[in-house]
């Protein structure tokens, strides 16, 4: 078993203009396997997140060094797979993950940085002869405000941290107050590795996020969490006509045909929906499956969510730890309660452990229709509805019908039938035979509520930089008698 006690996770300090600094106040961070006190994090004031902005603004000669931005990036991945383990101490501590989904988050995180570091920026040359060059070049937007949500705080950190350097720009970053921790050890293990300025870490509530989203240096917000605060942000952001960024909740249906191979899908439905509790953006949170096979698919889905172990996330046998957050926990009790008393029947789960801690297992929940809660609002977590279909347009249509739309998954021994459905779902990313899969060189984002743009691949390199179109007349040559 790790040693959880072997983490200095308290007194960690702030990323300002390349020093380390103590917060105007701070925040008690929960141990979500107990619910006491885990640390007390910094929280910046108003006064220190305008220090970061206008250090960020300063920074000069960063936008015209690709070699110094491409450096930097492989240094900080460098430093983060160096300290793998002490990093995913702490993001299992503050987030609750599993010891081994916590080191994949950090190794992951480390990948994202590298690929900016190693990927040539696109240019398109759209004419290139006699008369003229036209080209279209891309260049740094400024100041990128940075929002980040507790449920991957350092995957989301460095998938947005490693665009908006590659471009040039600079990042101030605004963790979540209920997931702070990894984010400041970050700060602190790459504090020498960044230039001064072009990077800050700044803890805050709503209200600091807000400040930033307003403040006129900043150019751009590139912000991942909810649909609400996502509206609130376009909002404020409209004045400066900021460029956005933004990653919003989903509420992806999987649409089980009825050739699906049971045995082979259950395992990798029941890990589309449940990996890291559900906690996942791109999450299945609706299964809709062919009645011909419902029966046999719950049963195949109820025994793999049977041989899940829940407890201490540093136990190596242990597959699932808590909810992240109490918050997250209630919401999640409070959909599967609603349900079941409209008449869901649960399959398997359906109440927390009776421990401390935010102990909720996988829970299976049949017989609720379209309307119910638990189906129509992103419940975040362990808990996945199931509904049958009888006609794949009929399945289609109720997979469109939410104003979600991050993504979709279609499941079937016929992969061309497959593709033929799963294009028809209105969704930013769909799959066939998995869910959920983000790549640093693959596209990623919402349509309708889901989000704004883009993140990475060259699609994502282009959301953080303006693009100018550079075009040249060559001279005539002199016409020949
Ligand atoms: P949240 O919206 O409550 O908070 C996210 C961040 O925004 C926090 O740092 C918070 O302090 C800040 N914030 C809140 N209101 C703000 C405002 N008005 N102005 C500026 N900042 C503000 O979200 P959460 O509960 O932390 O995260 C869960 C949500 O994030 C889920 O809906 C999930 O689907 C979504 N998410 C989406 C993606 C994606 O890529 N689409 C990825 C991960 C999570």
């Amino acid at each position: 078993m790790m040693d959880a006690s072997d983490n200095q996770i308290d007194g960690l300090r702030l990323l300002l203009s390349g020093k380390l600094m103590e917060g105007a106040d701070t925040v008690d961070v929960e141990n979500p396997s107990t619910n006491t006190l885990l640390a007390k994090a910094p929280q910046a004031s108003h006064a220190q997140l305008d220090n970061a902005i206008a250090a960020a603004t300063r920074v000069s000669d960063w936008k015209q060094d690709d070699a110094l931005r491409r450096a930097t990036l492989r240094a900080m991945s460098e430093i983060m797979s160096a300290n793998r383990d002490s990093l995913a101490l702490t993001l299992s501590l503050e987030i609750g993950l599993p010891f081994k989904v916590a080191q994949d988050e950090i190794s992951a995180s480390a990948t994202f940085l590298l690929y900016r570091a190693e990927t040539e920026a696109p240019l398109d040359v759209l004419h290139d002869d006699a008369r003229q060059r036209v080209e279209v070049v891309r260049k740094p937007i400024g100041v990128v405000g940075a929002i980040i949500p507790w449920n991957a705080p350092m995957l989301i950190a460095c998938e947005k941290i490693a665009t908006a350097f590659a471009v040039g720009n600079t990042v101030v970053m605004k963790p979540s107050p209920l997931a702070p921790l990894t984010l400041l050890q970050f700060g602190e293990l790459v504090s020498d590795a960044v230039p001064p300025g072009v990077l800050s870490i700044l803890p805050g509530g709503a209200e600091l996020g807000a400040a930033l989203v307003a403040h006129p240096q900043v150019g751009m917000i590139s912000f991942t969490g909810s649909i609400r605060a996502g509206q609130a942000i376009m909002v404020n952001a409209a004045p400066g006509l900021k460029r956005l960024s933004l990653e919003l909740g989903g509420n992806d249906a999987a649409i089980v045909l009825p050739d699906a191979d049971i045995d082979s899908v259950a395992p990798r439905l029941f890990m589309g929906a449940f990996y890291r509790s559900g906690q996942v953006c791109a999450a299945i949170k609706r299964l809709y499956v062919h009645r011909d096979i419902a029966a046999s698919l719950i049963e195949a889905l109820r025994n793999v969510a049977e041989t899940a172990v829940l407890g201490d996330p540093f136990d190596p046998a242990v597959t699932f730890g808590p909810l992240s957050n109490r918050q997250q926990f209630e919401i999640v009790k409070g959909l599967v309660d609603t349900a079941v008393s409209q008449g869901g029947s649960v399959a398997t789960g359906g109440s927390p452990l009776n421990r401390p801690g935010n102990f909720f297992p996988p829970t299976l929940v049949t017989d609720v229709d379209e309307s119910n809660p638990l189906v129509q609002q992103e419940q975040f977590g362990p808990a996945l509805p199931i509904l049958s279909y009888d006609s794949i347009d009929d399945a289609v249509d109720r997979a469109n019908s939410t104003q979600f739309g991050l993504g979709g998954s279609v499941w079937t021994s016929d992969v061309d039938a497959g593709t033929a459905v799963v294009r028809r779902i209105q969704s930013g990313s769909v799959w066939v035979n998995r869910h959920g899969l983000v790549l640093p060189d693959t596209p990623f984002g919402g349509m309708k509520l889901s989000g704004l743009g883009r993140a990475n691949g060259n699609v994502g390199f282009d959301s953080y930089a303006e693009l100018q179109t550079v075009s040249v007349a060559k001279p005539r040559e002199a016409k020949s008698r």
